[in-house]
């Protein structure tokens, strides 16, 4: 990974004005903010700038508004949620640049924050426009961003207002960078990766990507069953992309080329119907699915072996679920090899980071988050980082 400024390197900011690239994209019911996660990440950051003396302005988009004001998405919704997490009082702005953002910069005492109003209600914010990024640069001193969540896109508030401001990553970011870089950039070897989730086609750049980079590469999930179909087992009624068998062929002679070991099922979970506990469950080896039957987790042999494998490893990258976890007890795999994960990392044998929103709800459902070394909630973002992209946002403050 190269090189890039932090806090520490912004010097003295008492007086000055910073911009402050949040995610506030913020899940709602009803006009009230029903989860505040991706707040309280930012939140050591504004405090940070807040507590030297900076006038700290807060950029965020919300949903999808398309170049146009919206009120059914103005960020004036979430100022009581940012409020209650910062302690503070937090002053909407409905714009982002121009005279009305300088007459509230001038009424803002150091250490004050601001929410400006939506970067997408303006075109300018995803064309990346320049005119659009330096009238927003115009009213600043400093470029802050916190968001690595939005960092896979280039625009004004992610890349664009690099070109116009001295630029630094939040302490969110870094925190982010610095573990993904752990993980992957420069990991300590063996490596293992883990991949589940419901679909080869959602995570094809993904695999082909990670084949090259890690020595241990652990399918499950839905997308095992397209592996398994490639080397003639018959999956039965499983979820499985038929079109997609020479692809996943593909794969695995890539792996060999490069010394990866891909570690696919050799028992697994089966049902008739996909329901919980089905009458129909049993647990058989993968050769014996019969042709009324689904897979809908990995074994529990496998998972055994899958364990004894993560132990001999160092780094351990993990993105999908292991079986259709949010159905019992298709959740038993994915939850047994988190726990070794988790147990072997709170041992100080393994760095484990994990990606992907239903991957971050399995190993909450797991209990085991808090003992991963890193759980990134980016979703995109981590997933473009898991495909070995370079991500806009980050290479705009690369050194
Ligand atoms: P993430 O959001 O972490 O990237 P995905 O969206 O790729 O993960 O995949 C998660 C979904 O995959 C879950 O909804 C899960 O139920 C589904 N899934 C996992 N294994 C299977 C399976 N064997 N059959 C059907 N669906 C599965
Ligand atoms: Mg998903």
């Amino acid at each position: 990974m190269s090189n890039f400024r932090t806090l520490d390197d912004i010097g003295d900011v008492a007086g000055k004005v910073v911009l402050v690239r949040v995610d506030l994209n913020l899940p709602m019911n009803g006009g009230s903010v029903t989860d505040n996660t991706r707040v309280r990440a930012s939140e050591p950051t504004i405090l940070e700038l807040a507590d030297a003396g900076a006038k700290v302005l807060l950029l965020a988009h919300f949903g999808r508004p398309k170049g146009a004001r919206n009120s059914t998405m103005s960020l004036s919704m979430v100022v009581d949620a940012v409020q209650d997490v910062l302690g503070r009082e937090v002053m909407f702005v409905p714009e982002v640049a121009g005279d009305i953002v300088a007459q509230a910069i001038g009424i803002m005492r150091n250490g004050d924050v601001s929410i400006l109003e939506n970067t997408r209600f303006w075109p300018g914010e995803e064309k990346n426009d320049p005119e659009f990024a330096r009238a927003i640069a115009a009213n600043a001193d400093f470029y802050v961003n916190d968001a690595f969540s939005a960092a896979h896109r280039a625009h004004a508030t992610t890349e664009g207002l690099t070109k116009y401001l001295p630029s630094f990553a939040g302490r969110s970011m870094q925190k982010e960078l610095e573990a993904l870089d752990k993980a992957l950039g420069n990991p300590e070897k063996p490596v293992a990766a883990v991949v589940g989730g419901a679909k080869v086609s959602s995570k094809l750049d993904v695999l082909r990507h990670l084949v090259g980079q890690v020595d241990h590469l652990i399918i499950g999930g839905g997308m095992a069953n397209t592996f398994l179909a490639a080397r003639g087992v018959d999956v039965g009624k499983s979820l499985c992309e038929h079109d997609l068998t020479g692809t996943a062929e593909a794969i695995m002679e890539a792996a060999d080329a490069a010394g990866c070991t891909v570690h696919l099922p050799y028992d697994v979970v089966v049902s008739r119907e996909f329901a919980a506990n089905p009458a129909s469950l049993r647990t058989c080896n993968v050769h014996e699915v019969a042709a009324d039957e689904m897979i809908l987790d990995v074994g529990p042999m496998a998972v055994e072996a899958l364990g004894d494998v993560l132990k001999t490893c160092r780094t351990l990258v993990w993105n999908g679920p292991m079986g259709a976890f949010e159905t019992e007890p298709f959740d038993a795999a994915t939850v047994a090899l988190a726990r070794t994960a988790a147990a072997l990392s709170k041992e100080g044998s393994l760095v484990s980071v994990a990606g992907g929103g239903d991957t971050v709800a399995a190993l909450n459902h797991a209990g085991v988050a808090q003992d991963f070394t890193y759980i990134s909630t980016a979703g995109g973002a981590f997933l473009e980082w898991m495909e070995g992209k370079e991500l806009p946002g980050v290479a705009a403050l690369s050194l």
